[in-house]
């Protein structure tokens, strides 16, 4: 279950900033920016969140949103584009597999709420 290391991961970005705010901060939601290569299935990663926010004070009562993105695709064979939210290896006009990628591989924290402000 790979949702489990990255919710290890966040959690690991973002202690030396949680250690830095005041002691009431809260962080409320964190918004998890995902590309379709990363295969994070969301609910895995809400759920691993639910175990690793525990870890800090000012994380315990915080959820996971996934915000996925696209892969924007272009095939090669007969010059069709289009946004795919998996990913694809063939062309659904024409069927070619000379396939260009763009995009799709981001994995980070998009933006943090807290009961003080956004980030
Ligand atoms: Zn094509």
């Amino acid at each position: 279950m790979h949702e489990l290391s990255i919710a290890q991961g966040m959690m690991a970005n973002l202690r030396p900033w949680l250690d830095d705010q005041p002691e009431d901060l809260r962080v409320l939601k964190i918004v998890v920016k995902a590309g379709p290569f990363r295969a994070v299935v969301p609910d895995a990663l809400i759920f691993a969140w639910e175990v690793v926010r525990n870890e800090h004070p000012k994380t315990a009562g915080s959820v996971v949103e996934v915000d996925a993105s696209f892969i924007e695709v272009k095939c090669r064979a007969c010059g069709e584009s289009w946004n795919a939210e998996r990913a694809v290896f063939k062309c659904p006009k024409c069927g070619s597999d000379n396939l260009e990628f763009g995009g799709g591989n981001e994995l980070f924290i998009e933006k943090i709420e807290t009961n003080e402000k956004n980030m």
